[in-house]
């Protein structure tokens, strides 16, 4: 059988990650595969190698009625000084000034995994530090929303219970790493001190196994919103009781986005069946598992049993687009189909360039080459790119 297709013609998906700028083709490919008409792309930067943010400007430059950027923080500065391989000092932007260039190049809002347990075994800096103290403060004045992802699903800290793929991530934890509460107390703090924040917290918050809690967390927490990424284990969960979920998708309908966490170099009939994974669980009344071209993050039909929702339209519709285009629109009416920022070029190929001396300064190398990449890197690439535009 082939993926599952949604009713919907105005599917904005939240939160995808686009590779190296050659998967151009390939990801809007997939968008022609999934039905979803614009995309969010969450760029995390990896300031070792300059991934990331480049790729995702370079598809909003090319596409720009399409890709919205959530821009993800550099931290290479302080990277530095943990990497192993990493040569001498390293200077970035303060955070807070890498805010002013988000909104200078025209980004959408800001993508952070800072609060993901992984990010804090290689930086141990709890959002709470004053490191991220003025960032805070600028992005509430700024009003850019964030996407992000805080936590994981709970059996990761259950060696018994952490599923293979995650495990073959190093997604599982132990003693030594950070609790589950604490990264969620860290956030209470942030929000406390900052109420103005909007925030989509991915992956549902990791709360789908409790959705009194979740509950409560929308109520106290009038700006926060979340994600229905997968974690498979989120649809498993709330598919215990459908009914519950139903009421509760209802209820908090304005505050509830679609997302997928595609790849752009997953290929088309994993990325229709990931998608359609989710739209058969809202759209539809059918209990059903997951099929044979699931990507190895969703694990196989073996794990659990889906049942379908059956949302209203109306619901839908906010689900599907009408509630991120909201939130990450210029256009504060939301209007369907507004239109992402329009890209400052110059800013952007300063920052890329900017992104690439960093990466040179960490890796104290021009042409890092030790695992077969290509010479120039992507923010070099992407940098050429955009001054031919
Ligand atoms: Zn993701």
């Amino acid at each position: 059988m082939g993926a599952w297709a949604s009713k919907s013609k105005n599917i904005l998906d939240s939160h995808v990650h686009m590779g190296p700028i050659s998967d151009e083709k390939a990801l809007l490919d997939i968008c022609a595969a999934t039905g979803i008409s614009r995309m969010v792309l969450v760029a995390i930067q990896d300031a070792a190698t300059g991934d990331g943010l480049p790729q995702a400007l370079y598809m909003k430059a090319r596409h720009p009625e399409k890709f919205y950027v959530f821009a993800g923080l550099n931290h290479g500065a302080r990277l530095a000084r943990v990497l192993p391989k990493a040569a001498g000092e390293v200077s970035t932007p303060s955070l807070a000034r890498q805010v002013d260039s988000f909104v200078e190049m025209g980004c959408d809002g800001i993508k952070m995994i800072e609060g993901k347990p992984t990010w804090r075994q290689t930086l141990d800096i709890p959002v709470t530090d004053p490191y991220f103290e003025p960032y805070w403060t600028r992005v509430e004045e700024v009003d850019l929303p964030l996407v992000w992802h805080v936590n994981d699903p709970e059996e990761f800290w259950d060696p018994e219970l952490t599923p293979e793929w995650a495990k073959s991530r190093g997604w599982g934890y132990g003693p030594e790493d950070v609790k589950k509460e604490d990264l969620y107390a860290e956030v209470a703090e942030v929000l406390r001190r900052h109420p103005g924040l909007r925030v989509v917290f991915a992956h549902f918050y990791f709360l789908s196994a409790d959705l009194p809690r979740a509950s409560r967390f929308l109520d106290e927490h009038p700006r926060v919103n979340l994600d229905l990424t997968p974690g498979i284990e989120m649809l498993y969960n709330i598919s215990r009781d459908p009914e519950a979920g139903r009421e509760f998708f209802i209820k908090y309908a304005d505050r509830i986005v679609f997302g997928t966490d595609i790849w752009s170099g997953m290929g088309t009939a994993a990325a229709a069946e990931r998608a359609g994974i989710i739209y058969r669980w809202l759209e539809s009344g059918d209990t059903f598992t997951v099929g044979e071209d699931a990507d190895f993050l969703l694990g196989g039909p073996e794990d659990g049993v889906i049942r379908g929702m059956s949302l209203p339209a109306d619901v839908l519709a906010k689900i599907h687009g009408g509630n991120m285009t909201r939130l990450a629109a210029a256009d504060p009416e939301g209007r369907p189909g507004a239109a992402p920022k329009p890209l400052d070029l110059a800013a952007c190929i300063a920052q890329c360039e900017g992104i690439a001396a960093i990466a040179e300064a960490i890796s104290g190398q021009s042409a890092a080459d030790p695992e077969g990449r290509p010479a120039e890197s992507e923010a070099a690439m992407v940098a050429r790119a955009l001054r031919k535009m």
